[in-house]
């Protein structure tokens, strides 16, 4: 167990967590930029040309046939990272959880305060009606999942090109200034504009929990390179 990172969170009242793709890898849902990750497999389009909306519009049957194989994992639970900051809100001692994961993993820990800035699988519209979908509907739909109206039917997730939700960001970025301990964990920070809020963070409780280096490296006060879910299962 890493003393410090114990220390300071049962001397901390206001953590907010800040994750990426990595928190839910011990979860199997792979991330984006490790060895193994969707970046390093070979597709005829990088994920981020598929994942934006300009394919989206163009090439909708391409994008739901890449995105219910890769972004879509009803099995998928909890893993101990999650477990653990879920706990930690319920102690109050964490006032936010601010993901760019879509896979909805934090909720069915049993996180409530969570700030999801690219937006969740679970959840889907009509594009002219705006009927709610649910995640089975996209995943057993073939070809482009369609409302009963006849509109597409569209997940709420926040593609490349598109902005991020404006009262999201702005009870992220409360939850970033008023905290009293960052932890950023599981995220390659190179997502713009999201990795970009951590810098609202004043304090000098900066907690780096990643696998491998990042561009923010040089500004934490403390950096632990074990699995987060491993991590985090020994912390009080
Ligand atoms: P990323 O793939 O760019 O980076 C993940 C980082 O996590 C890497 O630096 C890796 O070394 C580290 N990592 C992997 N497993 C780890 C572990 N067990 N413990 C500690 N560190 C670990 O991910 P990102 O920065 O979140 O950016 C990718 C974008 O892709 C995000 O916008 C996100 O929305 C999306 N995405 C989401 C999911 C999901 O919802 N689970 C999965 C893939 C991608």
């Amino acid at each position: 167990m890493n003393e410090t990172l114990a220390k300071w969170i049962t001397e901390s009242k206001r953590i907010v967590f800040f994750g990426g793709a990595g928190v839910s890898t011990e979860s199997g849902i792979p991330d984006f930029r490790s060895v193994d990750g969707l970046y390093n497999q070979q597709y005829q389009y990088p994920p981020e040309t598929i994942l934006s909306h300009t394919f989206f519009m163009r090439r909708p049957e391409e994008f739901f046939r890449f995105y219910r194989n890769k972004m879509l994992f009803p099995n998928a639970e909890p893993n101990a990272a999650h477990v653990k900051l879920a706990q930690w809100e319920k102690e109050g001692r964490l006032t936010g959880v601010v993901t760019q994961n879509i896979d909805g993993l934090h909720q069915k820990a049993g996180s409530k305060k969570v700030f999801e800035l690219h937006g969740s699988v679970l959840r889907n519209h009509c594009m002219r009606c705006g009927k709610f979908y649910d995640m089975e509907y996209v995943m057993n739909s073939t070809g482009v999942p369609r409302c009963d109206c006849g509109g597409t039917v569209k997940p709420d997730v926040v593609l490349y090109e598109e902005p991020l939700d404006d009262a999201v960001v702005a009870d992220a970025c409360t939850a970033i200034e008023q905290a009293d301990m960052l932890i950023i964990g599981g995220t390659s920070l190179s997502v713009y504009p999201a990795a970009g809020l951590i810098d609202l963070y004043r304090g000098h409780r900066l907690v780096l929990v990643n696998k491998s280096a990042t561009p923010r490296d040089s500004r934490a006060d403390l950096i632990v390179r074990d699995p987060i879910g491993q991590a985090f299962s020994e912390l009080p």
